[in-house]
């Protein structure tokens, strides 16, 4: 029998978690005991933005009865991070070392707190690469268990045609802000 795994789920919205928080509250992925969503979002400029991402995160979790954590905001750290990476393009070095900070943060996270896996939706969304936030990941979580779940994709669909979620119109950092 496979090892049952803590897992701490990486979000950074709820229109792209709904689908993933929703299998996992449904039992749906194998061999997961027990389930925490992580909103650790630093990257999100400016703050007011990063507050209504985080208000949906929140009262979807709280819908549905799930515990999350809500990590630090400090966009000054962020911002030193990926210093020298800020013209890069969306799904280039500087979005590597953003999922980076963030994986380190929750493997921390996990280890100070019982959690041995960790999953994200970070790769869902179209502009993004599923395949560079694998290897971000993997380069980051060390001891942890990074977990390279394919979610629901006509879940997550389904549930944000449902929905009224704010829903965003660029990734998160000033950066990604599309003219
Ligand atoms: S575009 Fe998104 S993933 Fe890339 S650095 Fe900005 S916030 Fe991070």
């Amino acid at each position: 029998m496979s090892e049952q795994k803590r897992l701490i789920l990486m979000s950074c919205c709820a229109p792209c978690s709904c689908g993933a928080i929703k299998q996992l509250k449904d039992g749906e992925i194998a061999n997961i005991e027990d389930f925490i969503v992580m909103f650790f979002n630093p990257n999100i400029f400016p703050e007011t933005e990063y507050q209504k991402r985080l208000s949906e995160q929140i009262k979807y979790c709280e819908k549905l009865g799930v515990k999350y954590v809500i990590g630090d905001y400090n966009h000054d750290d962020w911002r030193e991070q990926v210093k020298g990476l800020e013209s890069e393009p969306e799904r280039g070095a500087r979005c590597s070392k953003c999922f980076a900070y963030r994986f380190c943060y929750a493997a921390k996270y996990a280890k100070e707190h019982g959690f041995n896996a960790i999953a994200s939706v970070f790769g869902v969304s179209r502009h993004k690469d599923q395949n560079q936030v694998d290897i971000s990941a993997k380069e980051s979580c060390g001891e942890i268990i990074y977990l390279p779940i394919k979610w629901n994709e006509n879940l997550r669909s389904q549930i944000n045609h449902e929905s009224d979620f704010y829903r965003q119109k660029y990734c998160g950092c000033e950066f990604s802000i599309r003219k």
